[in-house]
């Protein structure tokens, strides 16, 4: 099963909100009753969130930390969602979890870092989930790895699911001082060129790691475009059983958000569309030219090739080669252009050069010896 056979509805769709960024938001952890009902009517109230979150089943790294409240949370959660009409998420990590957090009236549920890496798990949980309208939120794995985080996704599409929603926390690198969690922001780019339909919300939280970094992770995700937010908060972070560090003060929330700036992602009048469509047709033009000139200059090397071949030269020629990298640079750098970019590229027209003339040389020399023979 390719990813075009992935059907997702939107977010949009099934929450009945046009508006972009969704912002999800609630505690790391759900820690008491009087916490939940405190943390819904604010965040109801600032009404600009759009589903809460709050761990009941933590999976920590450590055993004998607190490990969530159990399903002694969920009542709590559905007492707030009556009262605010606000939908909670929870993790879910087994088949348990999804029947308990489903018989307590919970409609949305998402999937953690430590379990997208099991396919055992991802399994269990898309069993438990087939035949119900449930909504899945899927964060990336601990790891790295693209295909291990579409094939989860992949996962509850077979069980029937659609409404599918990615959540991009980082990935754990041994290496990375700044983040918690390293954003390697060209991996969830790559899974949304790959699945356009699927939303992708980031939660700068698990990526921050502190609360210092939140404001310049969260603006980051408004400026790549990415679909929405999922921060944690907590109304006393210093005192917060899980994560708190990373936290946001319940009472900054309201402030927090106003500081961000949503960018537009596409030009709407029409003058700004007008030029930017001149723009883009010159660099179609220019584009074009760069294809045939490089077609002319692929076709002399070839010439060389030939030459090369019947004279019994060799194809790689140290001088030349010396002569073209500091003639190009010194070119380059009267325009302005970046040196390092055009070394990198002349290297590589430069190596596809020597490779076809060694193409060309080699089948000389056996189109000879048959001759020979
Ligand atoms: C969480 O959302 O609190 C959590 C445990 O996140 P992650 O699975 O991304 O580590
Ligand atoms: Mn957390």
């Amino acid at each position: 099963m390719g990813t075009e056979n992935i059907h997702i509805i939107p977010i949009s769709e099934w929450l009945g909100i046009d508006a972009k960024p969704i912002i999800i938001a609630g505690p790391c952890s759900a820690e008491s009753e009087a916490q939940i009902l405190q943390e819904a009517e604010i965040l109801a109230n600032t009404g600009k969130v759009h589903l809460m979150r709050a761990g009941i089943w933590k999976p920590r790294t450590r055993p004998n930390t607190f490990e969530g409240m159990g399903a002694k949370a969920l009542p709590w959660l559905r007492k707030a969602q009556e009262q605010f009409g606000i939908k909670w998420m929870v993790e879910v990590a087994n088949e348990e979890h999804v029947k308990l957090a489903l018989d307590s009236g919970i409609e949305v549920v998402w999937v953690g870092a430590r379990t997208t890496v099991n396919p055992f798990s991802v399994q269990e949980i898309a069993n438990a989930l087939e035949g119900k309208d449930i909504p899945v939120f899927v964060k990336n794995p601990l790891n790295p790895d693209l295909e291990l985080w579409i094939g989860a996704i992949e996962r509850f599409s077979k069980a029937g699911l659609n409404k599918l929603v990615a959540i991009h926390r980082g990935f754990n690198t041994y290496q990375d001082h700044v983040f918690r969690n390293s954003p390697n922001w060209e991996i969830p780019i790559e899974l949304k060129t790959k699945l356009p339909q699927l939303d992708i919300i980031v939660d700068p939280s698990h990526i921050a790691g502190k609360r210092d970094l939140l404001h310049e992770v969260s603006q980051k995700v408004l400026d790549l475009a990415f679909d929405g937010l999922m921060i944690e908060v907590h109304p006393n972070p210093d005192d917060a059983l899980s994560d708190p560090k990373q936290q946001i003060a319940l009472s900054n929330f309201d402030g927090f958000l106003n500081e961000l700036e949503n960018r537009k992602t596409h030009f709407v009048d029409a003058v700004s569309i007008d030029k930017l469509q001149r723009l883009r047709s010159l660099i179609d033009e220019i584009d074009y030219n760069l294809l045939e000139n490089l077609k002319r200059r692929i076709d002399i090397v070839e010439e060389i090739g030939h030459y090369k071949a019947e004279s019994g030269v060799t194809v790689f020629q140290l001088d030349r080669w010396i002569e073209i990298i500091e003639d190009r640079l010194k070119y380059a750098q009267d325009q302005g252009l970046d040196q390092s970019l055009i070394k990198e590229m002349w290297t590589l027209i430069h190596n596809a050069s020597i490779k076809r003339q060694t193409e060309i040389v080699n089948k000389n020399l056996s189109e000879r010896d048959t001759f020979d023979a």
